[in-house]
């Protein structure tokens, strides 16, 4: 259940959150509300130039197209798109496309700001952005699918590029859909460096340009965090128990990856329903099922159970991997787990948090947690550019490296200043972005 937290929205109006568009959708226009106060949070212990500070409270452009679609049957649909491009100082402009029907501008705001964070903590040279159609995929045919995806980037037209703005995947959106953007603008684009153009989108198949060890990049990256995580606490893996919200492409990795480890998932959410089971889920079967079924919902290798149970179930860890604002104040009180990994984007409100510092549970932040997925889509950037294809070997490796770096400054920054993780790691991004404006001003 999404809850808004009224009072945030009188703390964040300081750094010009009072200027977000209103929204018919207030559990979602608390999100960028929520990411404001977080900012604030960390800006009180980084130490920021007013400018900065200024800057980095709205994105630098706002793109919003309205384009009608042909359905399968004839009649035409109007569909509403945004492209939100936050900031662009360490590089050009990074982050997914979502096809969600609860897509909004302030949702897609505040993903397109932890985007800027989560490259500058990984120290990926690129900016933050995010983009997203309102609407259900689930609702269409794949034909329709392809001429929403072909005319919102013909209408995009230079408000992305591959030196400028690259998209990627996001929730409801896959490899497919980045290939028909890929060949939607490399054919608007009259370019004799086709090859290259390819890195217009990251996220593409393998035949296209992908880069081995994308899709599994996320979640392999929140592995590698709960790695870090065990080894400083002296925690084993090895016959832990966890539980996990959504099973898409991050989730499903995740869980594939982890019960390898020999941990043992007890307990998954979906849209389709909750299930459990003490004895432990099978990643690999679980996810034929998916495949097959759509959802999780059905599963015979565990019992349904209610879906306000979930967040009560004993375990080790608990990693959301599902849609933002999902550990509310009531969640957070249920929880029975020592570390929270947010292998989702923003799925912590703000009162979800205070609770769970007061409890002693461990968060392991978003811009950590998920960044596996755009520290590979910055390989497969620089294969597309310089015409390369690296062995999964060697981009499991690169990736392994920017993580575990990457955690152990922001869990060092956390120690010296006795702040919580997600402080930290905004911090340390902060810092990175503060630097180079100091350095190089503000125009004219
Ligand atoms: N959508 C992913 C994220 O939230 C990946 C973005 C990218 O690869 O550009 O981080």
């Amino acid at each position: 259940s999404k809850k808004p937290d009224a009072p945030d929205v009188v703390e964040a109006t300081e750094t010009g959150a009072e200027q977000a568009s209103p929204t018919p959708h207030s559990a979602v226009e608390s999100f960028y509300n929520v990411h404001i106060a977080q900012l604030q949070r960390a800006l009180a212990v980084a130490g920021l130039e007013e400018h900065v500070r200024l800057i980095l409270s709205q994105p630098k452009n706002e793109v919003i197209v309205n384009f009608p679609v042909r359905m399968d049957d004839g009649h035409f649909e109007l569909f509403t798109g945004y492209r939100i491009q936050h900031n662009d100082v360490m590089g050009p402009y990074k982050g997914g496309i979502r096809f969600h029907h609860e897509v909004t501008l302030d949702e897609v705001k505040a993903l397109a700001a932890l985007m800027t964070y989560k490259c500058a903590l990984l120290n990926v040279p690129f900016g933050g952005a995010k983009g997203g159609i309102r609407m259900n995929p689930r609702q269409y045919s794949e034909r329709e699918l392809e001429r929403i995806t072909r005319r919102f980037t013909h209408d995009l037209g230079n408000n992305i590029g591959p030196e400028y703005d690259i998209p990627a995947p996001d929730v409801g959106t896959n490899s497919q859909i980045m290939v028909w953007m890929m060949d939607t603008y490399m054919n608007m684009h009259n370019a004799h460096d086709k090859n290259a153009q390819r890195r217009i989108v990251t996220g593409k198949s393998l035949t296209s340009g992908g880069s081995r060890g994308r899709e599994k990049a996320t979640g392999q990256g929140v592995v590698y965090c709960i790695q870090e995580w065990a080894e400083e606490q002296g925690f084993r893996l090895d016959g832990c128990t966890y539980t996990l919200q959504g099973f898409g492409n991050v989730g499903s990795h995740t869980a594939q990856i982890l019960s390898r480890l020999g941990a043992v998932l007890v307990a998954v959410q979906d849209h389709t329903g909750t299930i459990a089971n003490p004895d432990g889920i099978y990643p690999g079967k679980l996810n034929h099922h998916v495949e097959k079924h759509g959802g999780v919902g059905g599963y015979k290798g565990a019992r349904p159970i209610y879906d306000e149970a979930f967040w009560e179930v004993e375990c080790d860890i608990c990693i959301p991997a599902a849609l933002e604002l999902q550990i509310t104040e009531e969640v957070a009180r249920k929880l029975k787990a020592r570390v929270v990994v947010e292998a989702a984007n923003g799925p912590t409100t703000l009162a979800g948090e205070e609770v769970m510092m007061e409890r002693g549970i461990e968060v392991i932040p978003d811009m950590m947690a998920n960044a596996g997925g755009v520290v590979v889509s910055y390989f497969e950037w620089i294969q597309n550019k310089r015409s390369e294809s690296w062995q999964l070997q060697e981009v499991d490796s690169r990736l392994h490296f920017m993580m575990k770096n990457a955690y152990h400054e922001m869990r060092a920054f956390a120690r010296e200043r006795n702040v919580d993780n997600r402080t930290a790691a905004l911090a340390v991004a902060i810092a990175r972005i503060n630097a180079v404006y100091v350095e190089r001003g503000v125009f004219p």
